[in-house]
């Protein structure tokens, strides 16, 4: 916290500075450099020091222009504390435009904290690691759902820790997931460390997405002024919040039968216990299967696959309160949801409170309330 320079990638940024570079963290079959763009914004005063990722999966996209953005928009004026943005992770993924790192398709977000001797992934997660991650108090990690899905604007965040719990719910989304995360993530390495960090999930990987990214950009304003970096800021309140539990709370609807899939909820994310999800039929119209919702919740995770097979996983789906849904539903009911499922997940818009209205451990809609 105390105010000083920031070291990160072999640069040494003093307070009342901002800096962009590129990191050489490896080479590629030319002997080129992998270079990792880099912005550092180090406030006038102190504060925490925060990282922002993107593409760790190299596909993922909205997170990369999120960070382009957040780069560009703060100064050292602006800030108590440091922002590191990371642009880019996964260089040699990015570069490809696909979710792992070439050669041997491995993934970059099970490879931390990494390994010097290691494989590309290794290296590279190493090198990140201890370059930048390691030097940082908090940090943000930003993806998407893999190609030919799509998901809901959620949060991933290991809710037993106090600090992870405070990050997930200054970010503001309706929708928390509970976990740790897999091993070898960079959250769950970093949270590991004492570095709390939280994963954003958000729409469809190859694109940028508007109202994800508006949205996202007034969600780390909340985190900044949650953690006073952005001192007498007003932090967000998303007017409702679900925390789905660890233990398997959330399911995957699946199919029971093959054939060619037509999606029959929305254009909400809201659907009553029983509705119809989707229809699955044969060629010739004989075989319908017609799969319904296991309960009155929200479809979080779409597979966007016209045919199935039996098993195939269909949608992501998680249970709500009756009190929750009915917000929910004044939501919808106001056109918030409008151009929820045409628009690729949107939500509706946040809106700032002056005071937060909520203190760790409360759940539910405006007025707080328990939804389990
Ligand atoms: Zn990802």
């Amino acid at each position: 916290m105390t105010s000083g320079p920031v070291t990160v990638g072999g640069h040494s940024v003093d307070p009342g500075e901002k800096r962009t570079f590129r990191f050489d963290a490896g080479e590629t079959y030319h002997g080129d450099a992998l270079d990792i763009p880099v912005t550092v914004v180090n406030g006038d005063a102190a504060g925490p020091r925060i990282f922002l990722a993107a593409a760790v999966h190299g596909d993922e996209l909205n997170g990369v222009k999120i960070v382009q953005e957040v780069a560009d928009r703060y100064g050292p004026g602006d800030v108590n504390g440091a922002l590191v943005c990371l642009h880019v992770l996964n260089v040699p993924g990015f570069l490809a435009q696909q979710r792992y790192v070439p050669i041997y398709d491995e993934d970059l977000n099970r490879s931390f904290p990494g390994n010097a001797r290691g494989t590309m992934a290794g290296r590279l997660a190493n090198t990140i690691y201890e370059e930048f991650v390691s030097k940082c108090d908090l940090g943000l990690d930003f993806h998407t759902s893999t190609r030919n899905r799509t998901t809901m604007y959620h949060v991933r965040a290991d809710m037993r820790d106090p600090a992870v719990e405070r990050l997930a719910r200054a970010f503001g989304t309706g929708v928390i997931l509970d976990g740790e995360g897999s091993d070898g993530t960079l959250r769950r390495v970093a949270c590991g460390d004492g570095i709390p960090t939280v994963t954003v999930e958000m729409g469809r990987a190859h694109r940028f997405q508007t109202a994800h990214l508006d949205r996202a950009l007034h969600c780390v304003a909340s985190v900044l002024a949650e953690h006073e970096v952005l001192p007498g800021r007003p932090v967000s309140w998303p007017g409702w919040t679900r925390v789905v539990a660890r233990d398997g709370e959330k399911t995957w609807v699946r199919a029971e039968t093959g054939g060619l899939v037509d999606i029959e909820w929305g254009p909400h994310p809201l659907v009553e216990e029983g509705e119809p999800l989707f229809t699955i039929s044969d060629h010739f119209k004989e075989d319908v299967e017609v799969v319904r919702a296991p309960a009155t919740g929200l479809v979080v995770g779409v597979l966007e696959s016209a045919v199935a097979y039996p098993g195939h996983p269909l949608c992501h789906f998680v249970s709500v309160d009756e009190a929750t849904a009915a917000i929910i539903g004044d939501d919808i009911e106001r056109g918030a949801f409008d151009v929820y499922r045409e628009g690729g997940f949107q939500w509706p818009e946040p809106q700032w409170y002056a005071e937060h209205e909520y203190g760790p451990g409360s759940e539910g809609g405006r007025e707080p309330h328990d939804t389990g």
